[in-house]
């Protein structure tokens, strides 16, 4: 750490960007509801990791964001505590359907997700599901319509898109694309294409996350990003 060398510039032009939170190291600092900040608190996340200080001020600045970082560096609070954020900000409640999506490639990553979710959420009132498959699918549609956030994989989604009746899309505020690389890797290309097409456009913030920027992820990029900030990390989180 230490203070910058006298006169020269403490922020690179893509800290200015994201405005006056980009030099923020906590979480703490950041511009955060108390309830998200005594959750984080909770679980003993203190320090902001690399990706996390490049992504959060412009994610919770509301702009659309592709991250690239390695496998571990913390890119799942990148998307979940703006996820909270700007849903809690909107005073969203359980009558407002669905406001964020988050797409993963497996169901155990779902798993995860959803797992950390319910730590960074637990002080706000949101309503969140799972949708990984290995139930019935109609099991799962009786729920679906009633939450706030899904965390679900692509195949999965698609699916209650097509079959579950009143599966709404329309209030979408936020959709998170996880381990983009590796959703295309599985062969979900097709599958996400016909998921983003169905989901609006206005007022939706999209932030994508990968361990690698390839380009069948830049490809996904142009499809279903507006003006993103283009964050790579490369060093240790
Ligand atoms: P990635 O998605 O980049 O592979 P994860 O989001 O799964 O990384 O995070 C990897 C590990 O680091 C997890 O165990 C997570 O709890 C931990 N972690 C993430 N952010 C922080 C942080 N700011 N402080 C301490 N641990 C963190
Ligand atoms: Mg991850």
């Amino acid at each position: 750490e230490g203070a910058p060398a006298p006169g020269s510039n403490p922020l690179s032009l893509e800290q200015a960007a994201a405005g006056s939170y980009a030099g923020a190291r906590t979480f703490e600092e950041l511009p955060l509801s108390k309830y998200s900040k005594a959750a984080l608190k909770e679980a003993g996340y203190v320090n902001l990791t690399a990706i996390q200080r490049a992504a959060l001020p412009h994610a919770l600045a509301g702009r659309d964001i592709l991250g690239a970082a390695k496998t571990g560096s913390g890119k799942t609070l990148c998307f979940l505590v703006p996820l909270v954020e700007k849903l809690y900000r909107q005073a969203w409640t359980r009558l407002d359907g669905l406001g964020a999506l988050v797409l993963t490639p497996t169901r155990e990553l779902a798993m995860q997700i959803f797992e950390e979710l319910v730590k960074v959420g637990k002080r706000h009132d949101m309503s969140a599901g799972l949708l990984i498959g290995g139930k019935a699918v109609q099991e799962e549609a009786t729920r679906v319509n009633a939450m706030n956030i899904l965390v679900a994989t692509p195949g999965r989604l698609l699916q209650h898109m097509d079959e579950t009746p009143g599966f709404e899309t329309h209030a979408l505020q936020l959709l998170v694309l996880d381990e983009a690389d590796r959703i295309l890797d599985m062969g979900f290309a097709a599958t996400l294409d016909a998921i983003i097409a169905n989901l609006p456009t206005e007022g939706r913030q999209t932030l994508l996350f990968s361990a690698t920027q390839t380009k069948s992820v830049r490809d996904l990029a142009r499809l279903s990003l507006q003006q993103p900030e283009y964050l790579a990390v490369h060093s240790e989180a």
